[in-house]
C-alpha cells in the first residue's frame, strides 16, 4: 500500500499567533508590545512578570536567534508553568533546570537553536512534528505554535503524567502526548515533517529516518567519535541523506525501554 504523500510544509491555512511583524530590535512586534494581560499563573513571578520572558527573548536575539516564528513561539509559552515552584525565579534564566526523575529542561537558547535548525528553509508552519523526550512538556508547548500537529513521546511514566498536568491549562489541541519508547519513533503519525530529540544517543535511530517525510529534517544530539555529544542535523532529500554535525551540546541520554 502506498502512503499518501505528505508535504514537509503544510499550507498555512491559519496562524494562531497572527501575522508577525518585526520591530527595529528584530523582535516580533506582538512580543515587544505584550498585548495580553498578565495571567494569574504569571503573578507568582511578581507584578512585572512579563519582563523576565521579554528579557529572555531579548537575550536570545543578542545570542543570535533570528527566526521570528521561533521567537514568537518562545514568547507565547510561560516557561514558569513547567518548572518547580522552588525554581520559579530561574524560569527565564539562560540555564537548564531539573524537572524531576533525573532529567532536565534545556536552556532557552538551546531550545531556540534546535527549533531554528528544524525550521531551516521552511516558510510558515511545519507539518506534523515528532518530539522524542517530552520531559516537562515545555518544548512540546513551544512546538505547538510552530507545527500543525505535535506528537511527543516520553519513556518515563511520571514525566509523561507531569507533562499532561502542565499542559492541561494551556489546552493545546494539536499536542499529542504519548507514553512509550521514542527510539522506535511513532509510526502511526508518520511521515513527519520534522523530528526533534531532547535526549542524546549513540546514533540517530533508523526508525526516525524511516518516519521522516521527504524534505524533512531531524535535529538530535548524538555522540561523536571523541565521546562528546554534538547537535546533528539530517536532511532527507531526493539525492539522499545530508548529515551535518554542529556544535557540542550536553543532553541527557537517550535510553531504550520504559521507566
Ligand atoms: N523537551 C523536554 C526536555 C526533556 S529532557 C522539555 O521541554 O522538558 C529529555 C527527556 O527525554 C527526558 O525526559 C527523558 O526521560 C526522555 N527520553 C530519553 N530517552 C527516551 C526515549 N527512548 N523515548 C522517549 N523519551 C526518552
Amino acid at each position: 500500500m502506498q502512503r499518501p504523500r505528505f508535504p514537509a510544509v503544510m499550507p498555512q491555512t491559519q496562524n494562531r499567533s497572527g501575522p508577525v511583524q518585526k520591530n527595529t530590535q528584530g523582535l516580533p512586534a506582538k512580543i515587544a508590545t505584550s498585548p495580553k494581560p498578565v495571567p494569574a499563573s504569571n503573578q507568582a513571578l511578581g507584578p512585572g512578570s512579563l519582563a523576565p520572558r521579554q528579557r529572555m527573548l531579548q537575550r536570545l536575539v543578542v545570542q543570535g536567534v533570528s527566526d521570528p516564528l521561533v521567537l514568537a513561539a518562545l514568547g507565547a509559552v510561560e516557561r514558569q508553568q513547567f518548572v518547580d515552584t522552588a525554581l520559579l525565579n530561574q524560569a527565564y534564566e539562560d540555564t537548564s533546570l531539573p524537572i524531576g526523575f533525573g532529567q532536565t529542561i534545556s536552556k532557552p537558547n538551546v531550545v531556540a537553536r534546535m527549533l531554528e535548525l528544524l525550521r531551516a528553509g521552511v516558510n510558515g508552519r511545519l507539518g506534523r512534528v515528532l518530539e522524542i523526550g517530552t520531559g516537562c512538556g515545555y518544548q512540546a508547548a513551544v512546538l505547538s505554535h510552530l507545527a500543525s500537529e505535535v506528537y511527543s513521546i516520553e519513556r518515563v511514566r511520571g514525566l509523561h503524567e507531569r507533562a499532561r498536568e502542565n499542559l492541561r491549562a494551556s489546552r493545546l489541541p494539536n499536542v499529542h502526548l504519548l507514553f512509550g519508547d521514542g527510539m522506535v519513533g511513532f509510526a502511526k503519525g508518520a511521515p513527519y515533517a520534522a523530528i526533534i530529540s531532547a535526549a542524546g544517543g549513540d546514533a540517530v535511530p533508523q526508525a526516525w529516518i524511516d518516519q521522516l517525510a521527504m524534505g524533512g529534517r531531524i535535529v538530535a544530539p548524538t555522540a561523536t567519535a571523541g565521546g562528546q555529544q554534538a547537535l546533528v542535523v539530517i536532511h532527507k532529500t531526493l539525492q539522499g541523506l545530508q548529515h551535518s554535525v554542529l556544535e557540542a551540546v550536553q543532553f541527557v541520554p537517550l535510553k531504550s525501554g520504559l521507566a
